[in-house]
């Protein structure tokens, strides 16, 4: 590598994120020392970047490093805890300035925007690779699960699903003339906004949370079944984007937000009893949030539309399955 990997870290990450008071020991040693608050428990994530897997070869460095970032976030979210500290492991096949800059950029704005620090990490060389590990702080006994949900509840799901999908689609065919249709949606999937916020304020009135990472469908499968119930999902309800729809068509629109991934919202159940005092506490036009069914005893995802049962089977997006 032309620059040594200590005037890497020390060039482009050792200032990337938030300063943070409880960070007794940052980068610089082999480990970090991190100062948890009483009374709160520390919610672990972490997920990996590989090229050509999960963002296109020669995508924009600047995107890369939000995603990376942005997708731990969105599980931090779920989680309904608030982010603190994060970790970064990179795998580069070359020390190439401008790329890291840029992606220094990308994960360090998003990181003094939810305010958390950069507190260590690990540089190697080899194919284009970036794992972050995310902490975060809740409240003791207040972390949101999957598994909370009973039958009864109702479903909410946050943004416009499937938008991120379809930027995926045209980050891959490049169409003639950029729209400010096509711009939006190809943001959506390049610089997904994690629902950090939202995440935090549910703790208290969501049973049971989880965040989209492999399509909407797939992702309400995990929370059901790990609730121990099925699911009823109206698509006359489900919060579409006018740009999907008018890239999309209506029915494309719908399956796209359905079986699409990369949409980084969330999912998530509320008991009928806390309904009312949760939609004056977060009022879902300001929050951004839509019902769109119901978890059910029978098992299974039962889809309607305009209230008729119809045929629906995806399974979402599974690495290693085929
Ligand atoms: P060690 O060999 O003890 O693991 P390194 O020389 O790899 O230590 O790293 C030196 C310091 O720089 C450590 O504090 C490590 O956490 C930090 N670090 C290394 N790579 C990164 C990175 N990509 N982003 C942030 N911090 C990093
Ligand atoms: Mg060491």
């Amino acid at each position: 590598m032309a620059i040594s990997e200590f005037d890497l870290i020390a060039r482009y990450f050792a200032a990337a994120g938030a300063q943070r008071t409880d960070v007794p020991l940052g980068i610089g040693d082999d480990g970090a020392v991190l100062a948890c608050p009483a009374g709160c428990e520390v919610v672990a994530v972490t997920d990996t970047l590989v090229e050509g897997t999960h963002f296109l070869s020669g995508s924009s460095p600047a995107s890369i490093g939000h995603r990376a970032l942005a997708v731990n976030l969105s599980d931090v979210a779920a989680m309904g805890a608030r982010p603190a500290w994060a970790l970064l492991a990179l795998t580069l096949p070359a020390a190439d300035e401008s790329w890291l800059a840029a992606f220094a950029q990308g994960f360090g704005a998003l990181a003094r925007r939810f305010g958390v620090a950069l507190v260590g990490g690990d540089t190697t060389s080899g194919p284009l690779c970036i794992t972050v590990q995310l902490l975060g702080l809740v409240e003791r006994g207040r972390a949101l699960r999957r598994s909370g949900g009973r039958a009864g509840d109702e479903l909410f799901v946050s943004g416009t699903p499937g938008d991120a999908a379809a930027g995926l689609a045209l980050e891959r065919h490049r169409p003639a003339t950029d729209t400010a249709e096509t711009r939006f949606l190809r943001e959506r999937f390049l610089y997904p906004e994690p629902r950090v916020a939202l995440g935090e304020q549910l703790c208290g009135w969501a049973s049971a949370c989880i965040d989209l990472s492999d399509g909407l469908a797939g992702d309400l499968g995990k929370l059901a079944a790990a609730s121990g119930c099925g699911a009823t999902l109206e698509v006359d309800d489900l919060p579409l984007s006018a740009a999907l729809r008018s890239m999309q068509g209506p029915e494309g629109a719908w399956r796209l937000a359905l079986t699409g991934g990369d949409d980084y919202e969330l999912l998530f159940a509320v008991p009928p009893a806390r309904m009312a005092a949760m939609s004056a506490a977060l009022p879902a036009g300001r929050w951004g949030y839509r019902r769109i069914g119901a978890l059910c005893a029978e098992p299974g995802l039962h889809v309607t539309r305009g209230g008729g049962v119809i045929e629906f089977s995806h399974r979402g997006y599974e690495h290693f399955s085929g």
